[in-house]
């Protein structure tokens, strides 16, 4: 028999992808242009001009064979130390070049992460609402997710949290700005999680996923985990930063200031080669270093949020106020997700049912996406506010 996990996993795609498909179906019968989807994280905003500058310069001005050859394992030097460099200087952190691993994009940074850390039956905690994946991610690393509550604005419930810590947690996994609510965790809220866990009796890491670090509206700094906690190991993606999400390229940068920090990043080397990622793809590790600094146009993000918040909110739905990423975390009105994404569809609205987020009665809107489409979208937004009996 084969290994049934995976049969499943195959099977039963997760609730973003199985909309996604829905809504390239969808598209192919009535046309693109009729159908409103909000259903993935996929940037809509170009990557920026001096990334196709850069790869033509590469591809022009490198030795192809070094370019599309493998890299050492961790990721070509030079490309690490530009990384450690960016780092040390907007965060104040001390990293060398191999204190980086580079990784195909934030997934493979939290696989190989998880990988590296848990031994059978470990625990890792994740705070709700999160990126539906660390169930699986954790899952397949021999480890459990243990959910911690939120409160009503989506900000980790630490009672919660100092209840769920035990002698099995192995890792806790924060998500700021946060896939699905976009909300910021503050330095106060950092610090007491550090607290807490530093009354733990074994050693428990905490793992940064941070691919919206960058999507940030406003001037509101999102604490970086290395200057609060020397266990810390930072999962980074150029996926959304840089419009690149295909392309699997990120990184993982582990803490040289943790006690184990030979031991952790050999685990990580080790993960890796377990899993068979060999290197990161060798030509975006080189643009990656020849485009430090630079993001997309991320403004047009900001001004989505704020015409969707002004319209959604006069239509009369609740979510919290998102600060970050490109997500809005919509109360389902009368409190089940999974009817309130189906009533959607009606409307051609695709919008995730939050359940698997870990918590129930809410729906995901990506809002990637062109301004266009939002202008399209919104009288269809206020049909469904008004099919619901207020
Ligand atoms: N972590 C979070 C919170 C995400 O939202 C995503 C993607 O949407 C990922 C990880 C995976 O990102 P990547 O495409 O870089 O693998």
């Amino acid at each position: 028999m084969l290994n049934q996990t995976n049969v499943k996993l195959g099977k039963v795609r997760s609730s973003i992808r199985e909309l996604f498909e829905y809504g390239k179906k969808r598209k192919a019968e009535i046309g693109a242009d009729n159908v409103f989807d909000f259903s993935i994280g996929n940037p809509s905003v170009p990557a920026p001009d001096k990334v196709r500058r850069t790869l033509i310069d590469l591809i022009e001005n490198t030795d192809p064979v070094e370019l599309h050859g493998y890299t050492s394992a961790q990721g070509d030097y030079s490309v690490r130390k530009s990384i450690a460099d960016e780092l040390n200087g907007r965060f104040s952190v001390r990293l060398t070049a191999d204190c980086i691993y580079m990784t195909c994009g934030a997934s493979a940074s939290l696989t190989v992460t998880l990988n590296a850390l848990l031994n059978e039956g470990d625990e890792v905690i994740a705070f709700v609402p999160f990126f539906p994946e660390y169930k699986v991610f954790c899952e397949h690393a021999g480890g459990t997710l243990v959910p911690v509550a939120c409160d009503g604005a989506f900000q980790p419930d630490l009672n919660d949290f100092a209840k769920k810590l035990s002698g099995r947690t192995k890792a806790v996994i924060i998500n700021s700005p946060n896939n699905p609510s976009g909300v910021i965790y503050g330095a106060e809220t950092v610090k007491k999680i550090v607290e807490l866990v530093k009354g733990c009796a074994q050693p428990v890491y905490v793992i940064s996923d941070e691919p919206y670090r960058e999507l940030v509206f406003g001037e509101i700094e999102i604490p970086f985990i290395m200057n609060y906690y020397g266990r810390s190991i930072v999962c980074y993606s150029y996926s959304k930063s840089l419009s690149l999400p295909g392309e699997r390229i990120g990184y993982i940068a582990v803490n040289n200031a943790a006690e184990d920090f030979e031991e952790i990043y050999a685990g990580i080397l080790g993960a890796g080669r377990a899993l068979g990622f060999v290197c990161a793809p060798s030509l975006f590790q080189r643009l990656i270093a020849g485009c430090a600094g630079q993001t997309s146009d991320l403004s047009v993000y900001k001004a989505n949020r704020d015409r969707l918040i002004t319209c959604l909110t006069e239509y009369g739905f609740e979510f919290a106020q998102p600060d970050g990423a490109f997500y809005l975390f919509i109360k389902s009105p009368d409190g089940d997700a999974q009817a309130f994404a189906e009533r959607a569809k009606k409307y051609e609205l695709l919008l995730v049912a939050g359940d698997s987020f870990g918590c129930n009665g809410y729906v995901r809107l990506s809002y990637c996406v062109s301004p266009e489409m939002i202008e399209r979208a919104l009288p269809a937004f206020k049909r469904l506010a008004d099919s619901y009996e207020r």
